[in-house]
């Protein structure tokens, strides 16, 4: 079934209950969303889309985000959200690579899109056009088109060790799999509920966007576009019972900010109704940061583990699990990923695919409804990542005698800065572009603020390059966010007999969050801090 079936349901059931909110302010109803929705999507069908197509998106969250998600979905189409802080180099590629037909953007992005969009149809959300098209048809006329549980949905793009994204094709049966998952598993949300798009509406935030409508919950955007602490701690102590998907790095800016605010003042978040749920991952939560939060926050946190190619449902761990203090197993449990959703059957393999036992560390594998179409136009990665309907989900770990998942590493060398990925191959070939730097590795460092930190092993050729300058060239060929925040410059890379650059060894020497020792590596080392 499509996906905009939820929101127009919603709307016949509770029409004039709100859907939308700015701030703590109501915006639209029900009716008046699924109207929007409806004239959006014969306003997509009027520019040349056909179902089947793609709509790329890159803004900011902001209402007209939801009304496109559904618009979309509402005329048969596909969305592809981009990160809209990527590079417009990057957002050209993605749209390209996507053969979006309509890119929709707003004031802030749209100079960086006009040239990625490569003549394509645009169309500004915060314009007179925008709002015309929305507004001009009255009451619904057409329903949502009939779509397949196999047909494309969501064009979810995820780097991969090559540096390069590749589109996981999520079809609506992966949307409504995560949707039941969460209502089944995490929270049944109802009318008296509403979610927060306090993360980018790109990943997680806007998985969700369906969770919310099934039962007409409100969906509330902050009028800032993006995380802000004190911001979401404002709307929601106004509205109440508001849920969030939020990266552990999210969650301690949330713990810091409140605790400083409250200081002194005899009031607690924790007793009041303003968080229903908040709901990390997407990256690792150290168990003293989990603590500190559900001392601060109250019984409010779970956890999930996904990835694009699973979308936010291969494992949860409860908040009655974080709160079971009394039993024995607990720190073991809270220090992993919990245990695998209904929908997904997850086992632990040797490299052969061979089912390992409990305790044993392997490759994590998923199956179930959850689990994406394949990855666009790329059969050879496709093939190389679902095999018998099991993904491989390139990340490491151990499942014990009850269920429970811990995960040890990541077999990709991925970088979680923020909660987004960093790809060290992307860094690496920007690097590789300075005139003179010969060789470079790129790994990550444990990070108090950011969960992880970029740093790059490099060797130049000319003694006197040094940090300041190797960032320089970076701010100007990359995204900012995916800087290297450590330069650390060697006579030359550790590597194995074959040549490849051994990141173990560089992981040892330079990753812990100490200072690196002059032993580590037996790498001679000038350490440098980028500015
Ligand atoms: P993405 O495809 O961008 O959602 O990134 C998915 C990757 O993030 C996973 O393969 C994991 O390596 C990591 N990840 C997701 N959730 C968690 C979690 N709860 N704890 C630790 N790492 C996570």
């Amino acid at each position: 079934m499509n996906t905009a079936l939820l929101l127009d349901r919603a709307a016949t059931a509770t029409p004039e209950r709100t859907a939308v909110y700015l701030g703590a302010q109501p915006l639209l109803t029900y009716r008046e969303l699924r109207d929007r929705v409806a004239a959006l999507a014969a306003a997509m069908t009027d520019l040349g889309c056909a179902p089947g197509e793609r709509v790329a998106i890159v803004m900011n969250n902001r209402p007209e985000y939801l009304e496109v998600l559904f618009a979309t979905w509402w005329a048969g189409l596909a969305v592809v959200p981009v990160n809209a802080k990527l590079h417009p180099r990057e957002v050209a590629w993605i749209v390209q690579d996507a053969g979006a037909r309509l890119v929709v953007t707003d004031e802030e992005h749209v100079a960086g899109v006009v040239g990625a969009s490569a003549g394509k149809p645009l169309l500004v959300a915060d314009s007179a056009e925008y709002d015309a098209l929305a507004g001009s048809r009255g009451a619904v006329t057409s329903p949502p088109r009939s779509m397949t549980p196999t047909d494309l949905a969501w064009l979810f793009y995820t780097s991969g060790t090559t540096g390069r994204p590749k589109g996981v094709m999520l079809g609506h049966r992966q949307l409504l799999a995560l949707t039941l998952s969460y209502h089944a598993q995490i929270d049944n949300v109802g009318p008296d509920d509403r979610t927060l798009y306090a993360a980018p509406m790109s990943h997680g935030a806007g998985l969700y966007s369906p969770v919310f409508t099934l039962r007409g919950s409100g969906h509330v955007f902050p009028p800032s576009g993006r995380f802000d602490a004190a911001e979401t701690c404002r709307i929601s102590r106004a509205l109440g019972r508001v849920s969030l998907f939020a990266a552990p790095t999210m969650v301690n800016r949330l713990v810091r900010h409140v605790t400083e605010t409250e200081k002194g003042t005899g009031t607690s978040v924790k007793d009041t109704m303003a968080f229903r749920t908040i709901v990390y991952g997407g990256g690792p939560m150290y168990v003293d940061d989990l603590l500190r939060a559900r001392d601060v926050l109250g019984d409010c946190l779970t956890q999930i583990y996904g990835q694009g190619e699973s979308p936010m449902t291969i494992t949860t761990l409860g908040r009655d699990v974080i709160a079971d203090e009394s039993h024995p197993g607990r720190q073991h449990r809270i220090a992993g990923v919990g245990t695998a959703f209904a929908l997904c059957d997850v086992k632990v393999v040797d490299a052969d695919g061979a089912q390992l036992p409990p305790g044993t560390t392997g490759e994590i594998v998923v199956r179930g409804d959850t689990v994406m179409l394949g990855y666009w136009h790329n059969p050879e990665a496709t093939a190389r990542t679902l095999h018998d309907g099991w993904l491989w989900t390139g990340d490491m770990g151990s499942l014990d005698e009850e269920g429970y998942l811990t995960l040890k590493d990541r077999s990709k060398d991925v970088i979680i800065s923020g909660g987004t990925n960093i790809y060290p191959r992307e860094v690496e070939e920007v690097l590789l572009q300075h005139p003179n730097v010969t060789e470079v590795s790129v790994i990550g460092k444990a990070d108090p603020e950011w969960g992880e930190a970029v740093v790059a092993c490099v060797v130049v050729d000319d003694s006197a390059v040094d940090a300041v300058q190797l960032d320089e060239f970076c701010r100007q060929h990359m995204t900012a966010f995916k800087r290297p925040r450590h330069y650390h410059f060697l006579d030359t890379l550790p590597k194995s007999d074959n040549g490849k650059v051994i990141k173990a060894v560089l992981r040892t020497a330079y990753s812990e969050p100490s200072p690196v020792s002059a032993s580590a590596g037996r790498l001679p080392a000038q350490q440098k801090e980028s500015p």
